[in-house]
Formats: C-alpha cells, sequence, structure tokens
C-alpha cells in the first residue's frame, strides 16, 4: 500500500479511538510516528465499553433538559469529570473548569442543540492539542456554511488552506463549523468524518486517514458471514454501490470532498495500528490482482410493483409515465427491471405503503394495465466488484451458488455500469443468500 506519495496526511480519529486517555496516549503515539500527520481531526469522545455513553449524546441530553426547564447541572457535571479525568490522566495543564463555565453562559444564549453538541469535539481537540504539543484551530474559523444550511465550499476550501498553510501542526475539531449569522452548526451525526474530508481537500493532502475501531470496511457484514475478509482496496465507485446498500465505514458525506480531489482515503484501526486497513481511492493500482467481487452487502425491506400489458413494449414513454407517478408522490424508485411486456419498479416498502392508493389509482387511470402485482417482503443484495465488467461467467456462478441453496430469485438488476449485480430474494432468504455468494471462491 505503498505505491503513491504520503508526504502530507490529515489523521481523522473517532470517538472510539479518543474515549479516555489511554485511547489519547495510543493516539499520540501513531500521529508521532509519521511526521507527515500534520492535520489531525478530533471527535468528541465515545463509548469506553459496551454501555458507556458518548459525550455527544450526554451532550445532547444536557440540551434537552435545558429547554425544557430542568436542571442540566448534573449531566453537565459528568461531562466535566470526564474531561477532567482525561486531563490529569495526560498530565496536562488545561483548566477545564473555567471552560465548562463558559459552555454553561453562552448556552443561555442559543436555543439549537448544535452549539452544546459541538463543545464534545471542541474540549478535546483543545486537550489533544496541548498533549501533542500542536496549535489549536477552531472548526469555526475555517468550516462555513451557507444560510441554507449546505456547506460553503469555496469560503471553506480556501479560508481553511489559507489558515493552515503556515502551520506545521494542528489539531480540529470534527463535526461543526458556522453559519453566516455566527452560530455554531453541527454536520449530522458522525460528522467528523465530513470535517476531516474537507480539511484534507483544503490543504491539499495527499492522503485521508479515519482512524477507527475496525481494521478497515469488511467485505459483508459481520452479523451475517462468519469472519468476513477486510478489503485491502475498494474504488470509489465501489464504496459508494456497497453503503447505499447498507456497509456502513464512513459517513456518507465524507467522500465527496476527496473524491473530487482525487485524494485517498485510509480506513485504519487504532487498536491494531499495524494493519493496513481498507485503501478507497478512484483507481487500484494497475499490477494490482482482485478477485471480480468486492464486496457484498443488502438490505430488507423492499417491495416491487409490477406493471403487465400486452404489447407495452411498443408504446412509448410508459416506463416514463409509470416512473413519474412514483416520482409525483414522492416514492424515489431503487431499481427498475423490464421485460418486454412488465416493468417492475422496486421500491422502499415503507414508503410505498404511506402511497400506496394514490399510486395504485393512478397506475391504472392513467395506464391501463392489464395486471399489477404487489410482492413484498423483499430483500435486495448487490454483489459489486468492478473485476466483474472484465469477468466472463460471474453472473452465471451467482445465480448457481443461490439455485443450488434452493433459494428462490425473485429479482434480477444489474447496474448499467456493471459493476454490480443486485439480486432480489425473499426476506426470509436473505441472510442464506449471502452466505452461500459468500462461499464462491470470488471474493477479493
Ligand atoms: N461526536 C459526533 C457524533 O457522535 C460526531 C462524530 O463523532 O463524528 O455523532
Amino acid at each position: 500500500m505503498n505505491n503513491f506519495k504520503r508526504d502530507l496526511i490529515v489523521a481523522k480519529f473517532g470517538g472510539t479511538s479518543l474515549a479516555d486517555s489511554s485511547q489519547i496516549k495510543k493516539v499520540a503515539e501513531i500521529i508521532k510516528s509519521d511526521s507527515a500527520r500534520r492535520y489531525v481531526v478530533a471527535s468528541a469522545p465515545g463509548k469506553r465499553f459496551k454501555d458507556d455513553v458518548k459525550i455527544t449524546d450526554m451532550l445532547y441530553k444536557c440540551h434537552k433538559n435545558f429547554l425544557n426547564g430542568e436542571d442540566f447541572s448534573g449531566e453537565l457535571e459528568k461531562i466535566s469529570l470526564r474531561y477532567e479525568d482525561i486531563v490529569k490522566e495526560l498530565g496536562i495543564d488545561f483548566d477545564i473548569t473555567t471552560e465548562i463555565e463558559t459552555i454553561k453562559s453562552t448556552l443561555k444564549t442559543t436555543k439549537a442543540p448544535d452549539y452544546l453538541a459541538s463543545r464534545g469535539e471542541y474540549l478535546n481537540s483543545k486537550i489533544i492539542a496541548k498533549f501533542l504539543g500542536f496549535e489549536f484551530v477552531d472548526a469555526s474559523e475555517i468550516i462555513f456554511f451557507n444560510e441554507n444550511g449546505t456547506l460553503d465550499e469555496n469560503k471553506t476550501f480556501s479560508t481553511a488552506n489559507e489558515r493552515l498553510k503556515n502551520i506545521p501542526y494542528a489539531v480540529i475539531p470534527g463535526f461543526y463549523g458556522i453559519l453566516p449569522d455566527a452560530n455554531i452548526k453541527t454536520f449530522s451525526r458522525g460528522g467528523s468524518d465530513v470535517t476531516g474530508s474537507i480539511i484534507a481537500r483544503s490543504v491539499k493532502a495527499d492522503l485521508y486517514e479515519n482512524w477507527t475501531d475496525v481494521s478497515g470496511m469488511l467485505s459483508a457484514d459481520p452479523r451475517i458471514v462468519k469472519n468476513p475478509k477486510v478489503i485491502t482496496y475498494i474504488t470509489y465507485t465501489e464504496l459508494r454501490e456497497l453503503s447505499y446498500m447498507g456497509a456502513s465505514v464512513l459517513h456518507e458525506d465524507a467522500v465527496f470532498p476527496v473524491r473530487k480531489a482525487g485524494i485517498p482515503i485510509n480506513i485504519r484501526n487504532t487498536n491494531s495500528p499495524q494493519d493496513e486497513g481498507t485503501l478507497i481511492s478512484s483507481s487500484v493500482p494497475k499490477n494490482l490482482i482482485r478477485r471480480p467481487i468486492t464486496g457484498i452487502a443488502g438490505r430488507k425491506g423492499f417491495s416491487s410493483i409490477r406493471v403487465e400489458k400486452s404489447m407495452m413494449n411498443g408504446q412509448t414513454g410508459f416506463g416514463a409515465k409509470l416512473l413519474y407517478i412514483f416520482a409525483k408522490n414522492d416514492v424515489p424508485f431503487e431499481h427498475c427491471p423490464t421485460g418486454i411486456d412488465t416493468i417492475s419498479v422496486i421500491v422502499n416498502s415503507e414508503l410505498f405503503d404511506s402511497k400506496r392508493e394514490e399510486i395504485l389509482r393512478e397506475i391504472k387511470n392513467e395506464l391501463d394495465p392489464d395486471f399489477i402485482t404487489i410482492e413484498k417482503n423483499l430483500a435486495a443484495i448487490a454483489v459489486v466488484g468492478e473485476g466483474m465488467i472484465n469477468s466472463k461467467g460471474i453472473a452465471a456462478k451467482i445465480f448457481e451458488a443461490v439455485a443450488k441453496a434452493g433459494i428462490n430469485i425473485r429479482m434480477i438488476d444489474q447496474g448499467s455500469d456493471e459493476l454490480n449485480i443486485i439480486i432480489g430474494v425473499d426476506e426470509s432468504d436473505y441472510e442464506l443468500t449471502i452466505n452461500s455468494l459468500y462461499e464462491l471462491p470470488l471474493i477479493s
């Protein structure tokens, strides 16, 4: 994984990587082991053990109490104590009491939860900067939102670049930025990933490292497949397909800033830093031999609305009219396999059920079909891999594996870019289908 330049790295550490002083010490070792790790983006302290509470969740609770006019000092005290422990155990001089007092008084002037929620990252980053001897650069100085809540990309990229270019080493809090009215705004949950990506893009980093508590992205859901392999290399396109179907490793919005700039992302494990993790980039190294399938992911909860009309293929605009009915009713379609006289629209069952009567009425009125058949409880499974494009017989092997397991395939769809094959099965066959596909010796 060493065949590209890595002179400038932005390293983002997630909540479990920074949950307490011993984790922060591990992180410091990682940062200090490579002088290219110049910009560190930090999350708030996460869970230290299974039933622990994340600082961000404690802050949201605190804000709820505050809005309800209830006493929130107990909750704030608990938060303060967690930071006090960290500060003490790291052996640094940091006045947490004054910081908490400032938060308390600022809170009185804000209604939205964002300011308080952002303080988890703010305090943790200040502490980590002090421990590392790095400069603290507040996200409110360099991450800008438009009035409508979208990121002001141009202002953010140029200001962050300008502010950071002469700072050799800095810690920046993840998760938030500032609105034109000077109020703090957070990204959605898990948003420190997005901050890391924005900083990487702004400083034109060679690599965006995303340090978490797993050794990379897995080629299948470990709750379904026993010990699935870690994906070593994955392209952005493959990642998008797998994430869309439920595989989660990064905040969805974290991909776009770095992808546009061609900066690879490396998912790494703070608790096992010797593991190479997963490298996400536009293309995989030329000399790398990968198996055709990169990963398998899926979701339950789909319905298929199959519309049949003889001589449909001779009619212009039948498909367009059908899809427009779904669009008008705010039900996006996921897949749309077609036959000569049939067309099926695969949709999220919950969304469809909320508009079912209107949609069916409109289909009947506007398209006058011979039959409409609705199948519920469908699961869709995506088999994803750019290697499938040039390999022959992969689809045959996939369908054979499913057939051998005695599973009835209810829908097949191949993406137009040929990098995925989607199989629809009954929800009750979901786990078995994934396992029988995973047994194929085709996974990278
Ligand atoms: N602390 C925030 C959360 O728990 C953001 C993050 O960690 O990325 O969602």
